[in-house]
């Protein structure tokens, strides 16, 4: 992912850290409060939405983990049944007319759940820890996301991952993608990663060797354009956790994946 762009919340834990949160509507008389219509959400309040919405607990071994049977993972079953039904039919369609049909998925919080490293760093990056978390190759998968993969190939529809993962990071997503079943086409020409010193020529309108300024939606979206118009696929469907997965065209469907730990333009 494109870290750098990232918007984070800063030592949010704190807040609620001394078990005191004032709720809305608490006020009491004599309190003079200031009323204001740009007050943002409060942060500690938050985190505790987080941490109900995904239902996260630590496990024996102190690592957060979503509950299957959280208000997320049933948000994430609701569209992984809706794909599944779009994917099935666009498959008979595309094999009817004698296309070649395709998925995309986006990888970190798409497939593979960062939640425990968003946490316990309170919402914050830092491009050190994170590379390290990423290297331990030991994320949980996105509830059903590795199922839908290998739905996907089962109705004899091509796979593809476009990440921002950089190519220094290749072995340890493949290998942490099979840990949770998504051993779905884990080779070059399938799984898309930056590469940064040496971009691939069709993104040429933002990077050449030693200058890269793609966004993040001209990364991903010059990537499905060349899917499509180069490999010559048609993509039926492409799912991300971020709108900057999915914006930029190159898809009959995108699929926005819940995501409430970070921001990514
Ligand atoms: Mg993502």
């Amino acid at each position: 992912m494109h870290k750098s762009l990232r918007i984070t919340a800063i030592a949010a834990a704190c807040a609620v850290a001394g078990g005191v949160v004032y709720g809305a509507g608490a006020a009491t008389a004599g309190q003079s409060t200031a009323n204001s219509t740009h007050e943002p959400y409060n942060i500690g309040l938050l985190v505790k939405d987080i941490d109900t919405y995904y239902g996260t607990t630590a496990d024996a071994n102190g690592v957060y983990q979503a509950s299957p049977d959280s208000l997320y993972a049933k948000d994430l079953a609701r569209m992984d049944a809706a794909a599944e039904r779009q994917i099935d039919q666009a498959a008979r369609k595309a094999h009817h007319r004698g296309e070649r049909p395709a998925v995309v998925f986006d990888i970190d919080d798409t497939l593979l759940l960062s939640l425990d490293y968003e946490k316990r760093y309170n919402y914050t990056y830092n491009s050190t820890t994170w590379a390290d978390y990423v290297n331990k190759a030991d994320r949980p998968g996105v509830f059903g996301s590795a199922e839908l993969v290998r739905y996907a190939a089962s109705k004899g529809v091509e796979v593809f991952y476009n990440s921002g993962l950089s190519e220094a990071q290749r072995t340890a997503a493949v290998e942490n993608l099979k840990k949770i079943g998504a051993d779905v086409n884990l080779d070059t020409a399938h799984m898309f990663l930056k590469d940064k010193a040496n971009p691939p020529s069709y993104l040429n309108a933002c990077a050449t060797p030693g200058t890269w300024t793609c966004t993040t939606v001209q990364y991903k979206s010059g990537t499905r354009k060349h899917i499509e118009d180069d490999l010559g696929y048609d993509i039926v469907a492409n799912f991300g956790d971020q709108y900057s997965d999915l914006d930029g065209g190159y898809a009959d469907r995108t699929y926005k994946l819940p995501n409430p730990t970070y921001f990514v333009s």
